[in-house]
């Protein structure tokens, strides 16, 4: 501690340990009661984030939680799709409003914001980072249970701005198989326990197909998440085939018909955190 020390970390450039830690946690607004906030991660896109996040939600929804997905994925949003979502999101007088799957996910995405909903989003770094913030303090989400944030791939700005403005009590990492070799699930790993985040497990996708005749699982990707997890300490929730039937249900917009519940552990996991 600086000999002149008054308390005040603000106005002084000592960097003793009494240093008061900055918080860029913001809150959301007084419309809002969210009681979890679970964002899902990954190191590279196309390992099927977006779908893990969309049946995180759908699972907990049927169990009768109150659930929302912020899509944070900017430039590769792709919530809406899967729960059949075409419309723009409504501006309110006191926010934004999401909008509502059929079995009543509230769902806000960058999409619902485009004229187009397939222009591209041109925007660099710090503006998506602003959008999403925006999602997390303007949107009205009202009294949920859990809020699913489906966050781009990587470890770059938008990532940070949700570890560092949106106070989380999970993540969850998706990998696939063929995702392990460059360490870059050690890489996101990594980033949430920097930023003091509750890593709840690794979700494996696309680990086997099934035959449809004889049943057998073929492990086309080889195979390595159980090491890998025991590795860096984290819980294996679940291994995922690659499996025609859900594709199609995202393509379809359908995601909520999904009858397989291939997260029940990860649900279990969320419902461990749960803060009602
Ligand atoms: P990410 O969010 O990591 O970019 P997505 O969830 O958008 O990945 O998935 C990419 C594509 O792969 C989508 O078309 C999705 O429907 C498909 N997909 C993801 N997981 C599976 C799976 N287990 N079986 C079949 N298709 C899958």
């Amino acid at each position: 501690m600086s000999e002149n020390c008054t308390g005040n970390c603000s106005n002084c450039q000592s960097n003793c340990e009494s240093r008061k830690k900055e918080s860029f946690i913001e809150q959301t607004n007084e419309y809002n009661t969210i009681k979890n906030v679970i964002a899902v991660i990954s190191g590279k896109g196309g390992v099927g984030k977006s779908t893990v996040s969309s049946l995180l939600a759908v699972e907990l929804n049927k169990k009768g939680y109150k659930v929302g997905i912020l899509d944070a994925d900017i430039t590769g949003p792709s919530i809406p799709k899967a729960f059949g979502i075409n419309q723009n999101a409504m501006q309110h007088e006191l926010g934004i409003l999401p909008a509502e799957s059929k079995n009543g996910i509230k769902i806000m995405s960058i999409n619902m914001m485009l004229k187009e909903h397939d222009a591209p989003v041109v925007w660099r770094g710090p503006v998506i980072a602003g959008a999403v913030k925006q999602f997390w303090q303007d949107v009205i989400w009202g009294e949920l249970d859990y809020l699913i944030i489906d966050c781009p791939p990587g470890t770059g700005d938008v990532p940070l701005t949700v570890f560092q403005t949106v106070p989380l009590d999970g993540a969850i990492i998706v990998t696939s198989p063929q995702d392990l070799v460059s360490l870059i699930v050690t890489k996101a790993y990594n980033m949430a326990k920097m930023m003091n985040i509750n890593v709840l497990g690794l979700v494996e996708n696309m680990s086997y197909v099934k035959c449809p005749d004889c049943g057998k699982e073929f492990s086309i990707f080889g195979s390595g998440t159980e090491s890998l997890a025991k590795e860096i300490g984290i819980d294996l929730l679940a291994k995922m085939p690659i499996d025609l039937s859900l594709s199609t249900m995202v393509d379809n917009g359908n995601i909520e018909n999904v009858k397989e519940n291939y997260l029940e552990k990860a649900v279990e996991k969320a419902q461990e955190i749960k803060k009602v």
